[in-house]
């Protein structure tokens, strides 16, 4: 059984959103706590019956919203002593240092529990296409709040921001669709060697097919970012994972969230699923992508994607806990 498992926000930061490095140092500690028992323990009663003798695969990916919002405000800081570096770069970077301390975690979690599976984490490229509506429109928000004046020279440099009213100008960019994981090739081979691997975090580094001056295919970074959650779905197909596990900070998706009328969602076909997406029920920067990636994973072929929080993530991979998507 190979699962993927993409790990919110909060689980690489304090539950009060604060990313000071102690701080997603514990989280990571407490997430690759359930990745260790998901890795040695046998499956859950109820499950789908596993063979016994078949190792669970694991590859992780993550969010690096907080991460990368630290590094922009570095950038704005320094800006007259060091150059700002792209938005890419700051994905790079995220996805290294993540990496590091996830697999620093996750080693510590399995010694605990006398396994001796190894990690690694790829940086990993995902291609998008450079006429992709989501690059010409910025609309994702990113980084921290400023006054106009804090802005004003940031918008001179090129970047994009908007007036959010009272609580400042907000940075936005692009946000363009996931075509292709680059480096799946290498994430593959070092599964199929029996490494838990850590790939895509943020989504994926966002690079378009180019060509150089002497008319060569290259690649180039842009600034943008790509969903993390629809960048896992495209992981897990790549992969050939058989069940997508959508780790966040709530136990399901929830019908008429926030009203008195509210209702976890148990099982449901991947159909029904898109109904209620298109009824509305899912907010469109949080819960939203999360049930657009479980269920482009299910259309394509997934067994089941499950969308809830650490704490469920054994009975998540047996489907028996969380937001189920099954086929129809
Ligand atoms: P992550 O950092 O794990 O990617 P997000 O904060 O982006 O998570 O999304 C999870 C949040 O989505 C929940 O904490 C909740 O506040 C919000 N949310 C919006 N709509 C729903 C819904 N219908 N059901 C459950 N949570 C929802
Ligand atoms: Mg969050």
């Amino acid at each position: 059984m190979r699962v993927l498992l993409a790990l919110g926000g909060n689980a690489m930061t304090s539950a009060d959103g604060r990313a000071r490095p102690e701080d997603q140092i514990a989280a990571a500690r407490v997430a690759m706590g359930a990745v260790a028992d998901l890795l040695t323990s046998p499956p859950a009663a109820g499950a789908d019956p596993v063979d016994p003798v078949d190792p669970v695969d694991v590859v992780l990916t993550h969010g690096n919203g907080p991460q990368v919002g630290n590094l922009l405000v570095k950038n704005e800081l320094a800006a007259g002593v060091v150059p700002p570096v792209p938005l890419d770069w700051c994905g790079a970077q995220t996805q290294g240092t993540l990496g590091f301390v996830l697999m620093d975690a996750l080693d510590d979690a399995l010694a605990r529990r006398d396994s001796d599976r190894r990690c690694a984490a790829v940086v990993t490229r995902t291609r998008v296409d450079a006429d992709d509506p989501g690059l010409s429109t910025p609309t994702k928000p990113v980084g921290r709040f400023l006054s106009a004046a804090e802005a004003e020279p940031l918008i001179a440099h090129g970047e994009i921001w908007e007036d959010r009213g009272e609580k400042g100008w907000r940075r936005v960019v692009g946000s363009p669709e996931p075509r292709e994981i680059l480096d799946a090739a290498a994430v593959r081979t070092l599964v199929d060697a029996g490494y838990v691997v850590v790939a895509n975090g943020g989504g994926g580094i966002p690079v378009v097919r180019d060509t150089d001056d002497r008319g060569r295919q290259v690649l180039r970074g842009v600034e943008a970012v790509i969903d993390k959650d629809l960048g896992a779905a495209l992981l897990a197909l790549t992969v050939e994972a058989d069940v997508l596990v959508v780790a966040t900070d709530v136990p399901h998706a929830i019908l008429r969230y926030g009203t008195p009328e509210a209702e976890p969602l148990g099982e449901v076909t991947v159909s029904r699923m898109r109904e209620l997406a298109a009824d509305g029920h899912f907010a469109s920067g949080s819960m939203g992508p999360k049930v657009d990636a479980a269920c482009r994973f299910v259309e394509q072929g997934g067994q089941r994607s499950v969308i809830t929080n650490l704490e469920h993530i054994l009975d998540a991979v047996a489907g028996t806990s969380g937001t189920v998507v099954v086929p129809d």
